[in-house]
This record gives structure tokens, sequence and C-alpha cells, in this order.
């Protein structure tokens, strides 16, 4: 049987797409190499715009049972410099407070993508297969073919719908663009118990580490007791200083002065695992007859914090726009997508800005570390960074009184002792 449209990947991306879909009356089908619940690498950071992300597909979501006994909220975020100084940032996201949302949370992977997935399967609208691992992809005058290995199992689709995350192969075999190591990046993910002062904490930390040059080791509490420890950083910059990132994150929190103390007593549940992303620095192709990428298929995570959840269902809720109208029309071509494309790239111009200015930062480690570990020396840094978070532009900071009254009364510090840095 023919499907309208086909959805390969049921990560944030495509169960958004799915769910948005069916909200607007369109039916899908959503495929998936995997069984649920299944996990994924991921720092599992929710941010105050993936709330309200979520929170505009169906409110019932965040108050269901199963998303609120899964999340963990947290209020601050401490950064540490390669020379011990901290900050200590707290979360507050002004239009999220207007709407009743909270401004961080985190939440494992395994458990948000199966609220959704529980959503998308009580949905008579959308028709979830899962163990689906689809190999190749067809490209016919009529439609659009997936097969999985061997052609054990197919299936035919007026439009398909490419969200099958990182590295995907289709958008190679639709001849979009190929993989670059300067583009890309990639991270680590462990889990432990029974860290103190973090385990039931409202805390995430960020440590950025000289071991790690340009990258950054986050510590963040994502269920009863169990903390979320994850790297992300630059490919190039990683294989330029021959970087291992399991045994970057192992060591360091056996040696870091901070983390040795955090980590003492802590149990490890899972050993670190990888998983890659691109950087969301270039605009890419992301349509085509009778396709659209959309979340990590189509390259758009942050360039600075690795966060991709918000790109996902933004890219989704777009591409879900289009197809409600080439789906009136019977016009699934290249050129009724072109909107989409210039809505995502719209809607990301800030984020994505960000990130190209900043790449001189990441690529020259030096610059990076002499920044932070000045900045964060002085008191008042912590009230200008939080100035800055929320900003959509932050270059507007240059015509903001606040900014440089904040920035005209930064007072020098002196580097806390250990104790003092974790106890503050
Ligand atoms: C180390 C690390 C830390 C991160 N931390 C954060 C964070 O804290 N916050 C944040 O917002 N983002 C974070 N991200 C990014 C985030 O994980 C991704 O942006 C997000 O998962 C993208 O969602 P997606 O739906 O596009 O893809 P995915 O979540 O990757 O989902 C893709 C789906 O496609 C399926 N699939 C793959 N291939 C096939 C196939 N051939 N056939 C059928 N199905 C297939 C997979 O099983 C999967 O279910 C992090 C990423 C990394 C690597």
């Amino acid at each position: 049987m023919k499907r309208e449209i086909c959805i390969v990947g049921a990560g944030p991306a495509g169960l958004y797409a799915a769910l948005s879909l069916a909200k607007k009356g369109i039916p899908s089908t959503i495929v998936d190499k995997a069984f649920f619940p299944r996990d994924k690498v991921c720092g599992e950071a929710l941010t105050s715009s993936v709330l309200r992300c979520i929170q505009n597909l169906n409110p019932e979501i965040l108050e269901s049972q199963a998303f609120k006994s899964a999340k963990h909220s947290i209020d601050y975020l401490r950064f540490f410099a390669p020379n011990h100084h901290s900050v200590r940032i707290p979360f507050d996201s002004k239009i999220n407070q207007r709407v009743g949302l909270e401004s961080f949370v985190s939440i494992r992977r395994i458990d948000l993508d199966n609220v959704l997935m529980d959503y998308a399967k009580a949905n008579p609208l959308i028709e979830v297969i899962e163990g689906f691992a689809v190999n190749e992809v067809k490209w016919l005058d009529s439609g659009v073919q997936v097969h999985s290995n061997k052609r054990e199992q197919s299936l035919e689709a007026q439009m398909l719908l490419i969200a099958n995350g990182y590295n995907s192969k289709f958008v190679k075999q639709a001849g979009l663009w190929e993989q670059a190591d300067e583009s890309n990046a990639c991270g680590v993910t462990a889990y432990y118990e029974n860290v103190s002062g973090i385990s039931d904490g409202k805390t995430a930390e960020c440590y950025l580490l000289d071991d790690l040059k340009s990258g950054g080791l986050y510590v963040l509490p994502v269920a009863k007791g169990l903390v979320n420890v994850n790297i992300a950083m630059r490919n190039d910059v990683r294989k330029k200083y021959k970087i291992n990132l399991r045994k970057v994150l192992e060591e360091n929190l056996k040696s870091h002065p901070a983390l040795k103390e955090r980590f003492k007593d802590a149990i490890v549940v899972q050993k670190p695992k990888g998983h890659g992303y691109h950087l969301g620095v270039k605009r890419r192709r992301i349509i085509g007859d009778r396709f659209m990428l959309i979340g990590d298929a189509g390259g758009f995570n942050d360039a600075i914090s690795a966060n991709g959840i918000a790109h996902a269902m933004i890219s989704a809720e777009h591409a879900a726009q289009a197809l409600k109208e080439a789906y009136a029309q019977k016009d699934f071509s290249d050129a009724s997508f072109r909107a989409y494309q210039k809505k995502v790239y719209r809607s990301f111009f800030g984020i994505r800005w960000q990130g190209i200015l900043s790449q001189p930062f990441f690529i020259q480690p030096k610059l990076l570390f002499f920044f932070v570990n000045k900045l964060f020396s002085y008191r008042g840094a912590e009230d200008l960074i939080s100035l800055a978070m929320y900003k959509k532009n932050p270059w507007s900071l240059v015509f903001d009184a606040t900014f440089y009254k904040l920035l005209f009364g930064l007072k020098k510090e002196t580097i806390p002792e250990t104790g003092k840095l974790l106890n503050s």
C-alpha cells in the first residue's frame, strides 16, 4: 500500500513532525530501525526553547505523568575555567516564565523520546513501524521507495521526511552535501551515581579543560541520583591534538581538583559511548523533489553548545507547515519546499552566526582559555554572562546601557580554594 508521507527516523525531529502533521489532520508513517524505548547519546539538556516547542505542539505532554516523573529541574549552570575560576549562572528565561514554563530541565533521552513515541502510537493518524532499518531510498516519478537491507522490508510514499540523525546516508543518496571534518563534531556520554553535590541537585556544571583544548565536559543530574557526564568537541581540533575523549573524561574525573571531589565515591552506571553531530555553521541544501531534511540529518546543531533538540523540533514544525500546503496542492516538488529552507535558516540565523563568530575561539584553544580565565576571575562576570545568555541577538549588547554598567563594574577576584569552589 502506498503511504502519503513517510518519515525515516523517530528521534525528536521525526516524532515532532509526525505529531505536528497529525495536528493538521495529515496522516504519516514513521519508521525507525530501533524498537522503543531506545537510548541516544546526548547531553540530555532541554533548553527553554525545547520546552516552548513541546508546549506549542501539545501542552498535555509536559503535564503528563510520564514526562513529569522523568524530568529533572535545573536552576543553575556553573562554568569552570581551566584556571578553576568558576561562575554560576541562573537559568532564567523570561519568555518561559511568562507562559508558566521552567527555563531548563534535563531528562534521559530514553524517556523523552519514548514519551513522544507513546503519543505518536496513540494517534490514529500516525502509523509507527519499528525495527525497519532503511538502507536505500529510491526516487521514482510517482513517489519515493524506502528499502531495508536486501529489500526485506519496503515501503512507497508520495513524500519523504529524512529525520534519521547525524551522518544520514540518504543525504548522500539524494546527491546533497558530503561530510567535512571542519564542520563536524563528536561527543561521548557516560552515567554515574552517587556524585557528591550533584546527584540530587539543581545545578549543572560545565568544565573547560586544558586536556580538551576547545571542548567542554558537562555534568548534569538527569534522574533521581543519576548524573550524565558528557564531552562534545570539534573533530578537526580533536584530530589535531589526538584527543581520546573517553580517556579525557575518565582521567579528569580522577584528577581535576573539583571533579575528583565530586566523583570520589561515584559508581559507574554506563561507560562512555560516542556519537557525532554537524556544526550548524553552514547553510546546507535541505530540500529536493519529494523530500526535506529535518533535525540532525539537516546538520543544524548549535556549534557552541552541541544542543540540537530545539533545532530538530523547530525544523520539524516548519516542515510540517510546508507539507500542509504541498499536501493540499499535491505538489511535492523541490520548488514547493523552498519556503521551508528559507524559514529554517531564518529561525537559526542568530544562533548560526553566534556559532560562526565563535569559531576562532574553538579552533584556537589558547584564545578561548585566555578569555575565560580572565573573564571568570572577575566578580560580576555572572551578571554579564546572564545578560548575554537569553539575548536573541548578542550583538545588540553593544547598544545596551546595562551591558556597559556591568562591564565597567567587573572586579578582579583571587582564585578560590577547591573547597570554596565546590561549596559556594
Ligand atoms: C555528545 C552529545 C551531546 C548532546 N547534548 C545535547 C543536549 O544536551 N541538548 C540538546 O538539545 N541536544 C544535544 N545533542 C544533540 C541531540 O542529541 C540531537 O540534536 C538530537 O538527537 C537530534 O534529533 P533527531 O531526531 O534529528 O535525530 P536522532 O535523535 O539521532 O534520531 C534519529 C533516529 O533515526 C533512527 N535511524 C537512524 N538511521 C536509521 C535508518 N537507516 N533507518 C531507520 N531509522 C534510522 C535512529 O534509530 C533514531 O531513532 C547532543 C549530541 C551529542 C552527540
